[in-house]
């Protein structure tokens, strides 16, 4: 039992599950050790076939996942793959020069991305925040009639017509926080701050690749305009 396993039983908690897909080994046990002394069980794997395979089995919280890993499959593979099945909130670990990564990560499902060097202090606070956001319980569960879309927060689902569209947790939240607050302008710092968590030190345009996702899979139904020099206001 390594040391951040021993901190965990010591402190009597059990935090869950979290797959951390790295194949660089330094990054991967710096992370692992900071994850286990908030008392999470974390598993490794170091390419995407191992992960997606231990994902599959364990079913994690969450999964740590490096953009570029050996092999056939990278980490915008398993991405792609947890989308499929959904459920698995994913943060991605990106190079500094990965922007376009970055972004299909996002789109492709991806909850959050850390560029390295990154702290493992940052890499915990971002994690933690995914969890409370993912599986807060919604005590005020409203449904929106927005036309020919339907949000409601209850069962964390959007249909148009009827017919459900599958969202992406962050997709989901997005598209609530619009709903809330439908009518007003929203400037892209609003939204972060009310769709994400007060505070969000993401970047902001951020918003605007989860905006073109929801445009994306829910076509006419969706009546957002964008706000020129403000952020977006759903009709
Ligand atoms: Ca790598």
């Amino acid at each position: 039992m390594d040391t951040g396993q021993a901190e965990a039983v010591r402190a009597g908690t059990d935090a869950g599950v979290i797959v951390v897909i790295e194949d660089d080994a330094d990054i991967a046990d710096l992370v692992a050790l900071s994850l286990r002394r908030e008392g999470f069980r974390v598993l490794q794997a170091s390419d995407a076939v191992t992960g997606l395979g231990l994902i599959d089995r364990e079913r994690p919280r969450l999964a740590i996942v490096d953009i570029g890993l050996p092999g056939p499959r990278d980490g915008l593979d398993v991405c792609r793959d947890l989308q499929a099945h959904g459920a698995v909130p994913v943060v991605l670990l990106t190079a500094r020069d990965d922007e376009i990564d970055r972004v299909l990560g996002l789109e492709l499902g991806a909850d959050d991305y850390v560029t390295k060097p990154f702290s493992p202090r940052e890499l915990v606070a971002r994690v933690k925040v995914i969890l409370r956001r993912s599986e807060r319980p919604r005590l005020v569960a409203a449904l929106h009639r927005l036309g020919r879309l339907t949000v409601d927060e209850g069962r964390r689902d959007a249909t148009v017509d009827g017919t459900p569209v599958p969202l992406t947790t962050r997709e989901f939240d997005l598209l609530a926080y619009l709903a809330h607050n439908r009518g007003l302008a929203l400037s892209r710092r609003q939204i972060l701050d009310g769709a994400w968590e007060p505070g969000w030190f993401g970047d902001e345009r951020t918003v605007d690749v989860h905006v073109r996702q929801l445009r994306r899979k829910l076509g006419d139904a969706l009546e957002l305009q964008t706000v020129w020099g403000v952020g977006y206001r759903l009709a």
